[in-house]
């Protein structure tokens, strides 16, 4: 299969922090991939801006070895290296002082698309915004990327966006959430809005309850005096998982367009109850042989922050009145998987009798590994011996659907940087939205440190606390496994 690529119009993108890890790892990667895919015009240019002491060799030399590190080799060629690090440029450039602004100024083109990547620590965004403005460098038509995390509470996203509001318009403000660049999250829309086979049964009348996991092998060593300050709540539910259980929740919006999605997304976090702290299991991994605590992977040795946490939540709406929805997310688990399970109920009457056993249609959708769709369905065992009942999977996975070449299906970043050149917000999130989300995180997380809750201890490579199995136990049922 062939996927059509469509050239966008042609640009200048900034990044700053063009230096960092994460512009090693996914931006410049990104950015090639859509470079080889053809659809990177002729003349646009990429500009790195960062505080290191570079010219524009040197940078192209630093980026040349990201590439060979985070591309992979099957797209590796050296045509193709020499002719996008020929796009790239840089500025050495000091956010919070003069350094750079009047040579950055000089190298922006006009007529062109002007996007900017914050991809700096968050302290720098309003330094940055305050000078692109001031340097006449950035114009009403310009647009800026913001990565996360975006605030850790509500005051101080409120102050966030209050700074960016002061030169940015929000339609100018594209607030990355990488998950919405994922291939299968998107499909999820499709699969809502575009057939009528599921929507009529995607609510609270047929479905028993909805599970969403993210689970991690990795410990937090190495960036552990970041999530130590955040913790699960912070660093993935408000924000990741959040997001994933808007998508499955939301009403249809009148249309695909970047302000009718988010309206919708943001009643469904309005909507989001406060939550039980009985309905909590807060974890931390502990020493197991040779894999480290979590303790031992921050510098805090009595750390109370959270590396696991598993929540059964509930959306006060019509529509999901009554179904709950269970989302957990950990790291050093025991596999690496994401996914999201739509649990149907039980047909209402089983006319084949009790010997047939228990069936559920389960609609699941993965994220990580092997990004795709699985509908299980019921049907007779083949053969002889009377009507016995199976599940079996109906799978779409999209490396077999979309044949060896699926090199093509850009990856969440790329797509995502591509959205912003085009102009469209749909798969970023709106100011509101974040503070909405932060609106219902902030308690929880005051809940904790007013009664000095401790997280339990669990053992790495499972799936987390015993008690976070016994939150679904308790109401006979059990989390989908996270398999190896
Ligand atoms: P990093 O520390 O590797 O890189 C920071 C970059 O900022 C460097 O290029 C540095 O030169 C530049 N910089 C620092 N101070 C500066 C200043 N005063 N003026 C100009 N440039 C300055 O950081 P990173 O890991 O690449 O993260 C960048 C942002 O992306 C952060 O907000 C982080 O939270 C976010 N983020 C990172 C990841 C990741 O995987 N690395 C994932 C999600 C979000």
């Amino acid at each position: 299969m062939v996927s059509r690529v469509i050239p966008v119009d042609t640009f200048d993108l900034v990044i700053f922090g063009g230096t960092g890890d994460l512009a090693h790892r996914k931006i410049l990667p990104g950015l090639y991939r859509r470079f080889v895919a053809g659809q990177m015009p002729e003349d646009a240019r990429i500009i790195g801006a960062a505080r290191s002491d570079l010219d524009d060799e040197q940078y192209r030399t630093d980026v040349r070895a990201a590439l060979m590190e985070f591309v992979d080799r099957r797209l590796h060629s050296e045509e193709h290296f020499a002719a996008f690090l020929s796009r790239l440029h840089y500025v050495a450039i000091d956010a919070r002082g003069d350094h750079g602004w009047k040579s950055l100024h000089e190298l922006m083109r006009d007529g062109v698309v002007r996007a900017f990547y914050f991809s700096v620590a968050p302290a720098l965004f309003g330094d940055l915004a305050e000078r692109l403005h001031r340097h006449e460098i950035a114009d009403e038509a310009s647009r800026i990327v913001v990565e996360k995390p975006f605030g850790r509470d509500l005051a101080s996203a409120r102050a966030l966006n209050a700074t960016l509001a002061q030169h940015f318009d929000e339609t100018q403000i594209y607030r990355i959430d990488h998950y919405l660049g994922k291939e299968t999250v998107q499909n999820l829309m499709a699969v809502r809005f575009g057939n009528v086979l599921f929507e009529p049964l995607w609510n609270s009348q047929y479905v028993e309850h909805i599970q969403i996991t993210v689970a991690e092998t990795v410990g937090v060593a190495g960036r552990g005096s970041y999530y130590d300050k955040s913790g699960a709540m912070r660093d993935m539910v408000q924000n990741h998982l959040m997001q994933l259980l808007c998508l499955i929740a939301m009403e249809p919006p009148s249309r695909f367009d970047p302000d009718a999605v988010r309206d919708e997304k943001l009643k469904v976090i309005r909507a989001l109850e406060p939550v039980d702290p009985a309905d909590i299991v807060r974890g931390q991994y502990r020493r197991q042989g040779d894999i480290a605590a979590y303790t031992d992977d921050v510098e805090d040795l009595d750390s109370r922050t959270e590396s696991f946490i598993a929540m059964k939540l509930h959306v006060s709406n019509w529509r999901w009145a009554g179904t709950p929805f269970y989302i957990r997310t950990g790291k050093r688990l025991r596999a690496r998987q994401s996914e999201i399970a739509v649990v149907f109920k039980d047909a209402p009457h089983s006319i084949f009798g009790a010997s047939a056993g228990r069936h559920r249609n389960i609609l699941t959708i993965r994220l990580q590994p092997n990004e795709g769709m699985t509908l299980g369905v019921t049907i007779k065992e083949p053969g002889p011996g009377g009507m016995r009942l199976i599940d079996v999977p109906l799978d779409m996975t999209f490396a077999d659907a979309l044949g060896p070449d699926n090199d093509e299906v850009p990856e969440a970043y790329e797509r995502l940087i591509m959205d912003v050149v085009r102009g469209n917000q749909t798969l970023f999130m709106r100011g509101d939205e974040v503070e909405a989300a932060w609106a219902w995180t902030d308690p929880i997380i005051e809940g904790w440190q007013s009664r000095d809750d401790r997280p339990l201890s669990y053992e790495p490579c499972t799936s987390g606390p015993e008690e976070s199995a016994m939150l679904l136990h308790r109401e006979n049922r059990r989390w989908r496994e996270i398999r190896e």
